[in-house]
């Protein structure tokens, strides 16, 4: 009864320091009647409840908007990381000390970054401070919103009696609307997406701090942008399992990159005119020590959303270069090593001058490196940092590979300015290419159009002899794939590149033989 009583004084202390404000209002009945009464007794009481609803009236304060007043408690509108924790550790504390809920909500902007390119700094500057106002408008006036970084809104609700997954989710939707509606700033009309994440108090264990409560909302926003442009994500006791699991996984691929664990295995290219090595491709590997050899599809993503690919590219290029300058000094006849490049690796800045570096370094000249690109960069990116650094590396002298051709839509244009060398079919047009008619009608005309275009062409996933015999036949340059080895480590690769010569030597002399 005494907590009760306590809680309900904490009501009125809060309604005294506020005002009266919105529905919250209406929160406060109970309190008032359970005070009026353990004041005054019953009269008091029946005072209490008739007055009250006229006072609510007459002020008609009832849901008054923010109005894009500045942040009303005494934070300016850009917070730092240890700001944002105080200020959401005051509001759990708040909403506590009157039993009532409080929420976090993070929205993350996209589309700065193009406004700033093509109108400059100020008309990005410009949309955030629209942002932070729209924001504003669509919450209520004791209701809090700050910026957190460029692209980053963080907003805290006043304590408030309902605060479900409903009605987050609907204010969220408003918020998400408010922002996203098309912006007239000088002359042109500029367009922002959000991605909303959000964590509400009734979902969080007694003793969780505020901080907590802001760091749930920001694993609630980045499961968000995974799911984006445009998506909304509460915060859930599945996903922090899921966030730790992945924070731990995190932390073991970054050791893992470190300690040298992941490195590159490589598959050998043939061309299928001479039948000799004409490349090899190098594909990640992590040598775990108890869960033996790891494939790419299980940790790759992991890196991504760490933001560490470039530093798996660093990795996988020199061991790559000090493996071809390894089989060169063992006398082995193998051109080129190719590397694949993700979309994040070619957006960086001086990634041709860290190359053309290693290169050097390696005493090795440009032709000797593969870029593998994905036919979905090429064609998603015709201009900015990723269409220059391709551009440059072939210009560099470095060959350009255009990877899992036919999965993406790189127009014959893009074919021509990225200075694409060789195009990749990929492995669903060369499967059973020998036993089905329209794969082998299809696999013919890529082929053909890639000949008209003067680029060379390699078969990817060649398992069986006969789709190597039948792409042999239709003029296929290349072929990689399990049915003529599949990736090994370096040191292997010496032992099978002699073996391959020695077979094709023994093949051509029983050719000979049989003339
Ligand atoms: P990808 O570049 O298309 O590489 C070819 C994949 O097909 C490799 O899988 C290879 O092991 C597999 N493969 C080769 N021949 C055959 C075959 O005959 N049949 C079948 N079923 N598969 C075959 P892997 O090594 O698991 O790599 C998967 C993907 O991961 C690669 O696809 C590439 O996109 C990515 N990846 C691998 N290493 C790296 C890396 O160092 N950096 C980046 N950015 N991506 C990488
Ligand atoms: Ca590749
Ligand atoms: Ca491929």
């Amino acid at each position: 009864m005494k907590a009760a009583i306590n809680a309900q004084i904490g009501k009125i202390r809060l309604f005294l320091h506020r005002g009266l404000n919105g529905p919250q209002a209406l929160a406060f009945l109970p309190a008032l009647a359970l005070a009026a009464f353990w004041l005054g007794g019953e009269t008091f009481l029946i005072a209490v409840a008739l007055g009250l609803p006229a006072v609510i009236l007459l002020t008609g304060n009832f849901a008054i908007p923010n109005n894009g007043q500045s942040e009303p408690s005494g934070y300016s509108d850009v917070v730092n990381n240890l700001t944002a924790n105080k200020m959401a550790d005051a509001s759990l504390s708040q909403s506590r000390a009157v039993s009532m809920a409080s929420a976090c909500i993070l929205v993350e902007v996209d589309g700065l970054e193009e406004i700033a390119q093509r109108g400059g700094d100020a008309a990005a500057e410009a949309m955030r401070d629209l942002t932070l106002s729209r924001l504003r408008n669509t919450l209520r006036r004791d209701d809090r919103a700050v910026r957190m970084s460029d692209s980053r809104f963080l907003i805290l609700l006043a304590p408030s009696i309902r605060l479900d997954l409903e009605a987050l989710l609907q204010l969220s939707t408003r918020l998400q609307t408010s922002v996203e509606e098309p912006a007239s700033l000088e002359n042109s009309m500029r367009y922002l997406s959000a991605s909303i994440g959000f964590c509400g108090s009734p979902r969080l264990p007694d003793d969780a701090t505020g901080a907590q409560m802001l760091e749930s909302a920001v694993v609630a926003l980045n499961e968000a942008i995974k799911n984006g442009p445009s998506a909304i994500r509460a915060w859930s006791e599945n996903m922090r399992a899921a966030h730790k699991e992945q924070q731990n996984l995190r932390t073991e691929v970054d050791r893992a990159l470190a300690n040298g664990q992941i490195q590159p295995w490589f598959q050998p290219q043939i061309c299928t005119s001479t039948g000799s090595i004409s490349g090899v491709e190098a594909l990640a590997r992590w040598i775990h020590p108890e869960r033996g050899i790891v494939p790419p599809a299980q940790f790759l993503r992991v890196l991504e959303d760490a933001g560490r690919m470039e530093r798996l590219g660093e990795v996988i290029l020199q061991h790559s270069l000090t493996a071809l300058r390894s089989w060169d000094q063992a006398g082995l006849d193998i051109p080129r090593v190719s590397v694949n490049f993700s979309d994040s690796e070619l957006r960086e800045p001086n990634l041709v001058q860290k190359i053309q570096w290693e290169l050097d370094r390696f005493g090795l000249t440009p032709p000797r490196l593969g870029i593998e690109v994905l036919e979905t960069v090429i064609a998603g990116s015709p201009e900015g940092s990723v269409a220059r650094n391709i551009v440059e590396l072939g210009e560099l002298g470095c060959h350009i590979d255009l990877d899992d051709f036919g999965t993406g839509h790189a127009s014959i244009t893009a074919l021509r300015k990225f200075k694409v060398h060789r195009l990749k079919i990929d492995r669903s047009f060369v499967t059973r290419v020998d036993r089905d008619e329209d794969q082998h009608r299809m696999l013919a005309a890529v082929l053909g159009m890639a000949d008209r275009l003067g680029l060379e062409t390699l078969a990817e996933g060649v398992e069986s002899v006969g789709e190597h015999a039948l792409l042999s036949q239709l003029g296929c340059d290349h072929v990689q794939g399990f049915g003529i080895a599949r990736p090994m480590p370096v040191d292997q690769m010496v032992d099978w590149a002699k073996e391959h010569a020695n077979r094709i030597e023994g093949a051509q002399r029983l050719g000979r033989g049989a003339k």
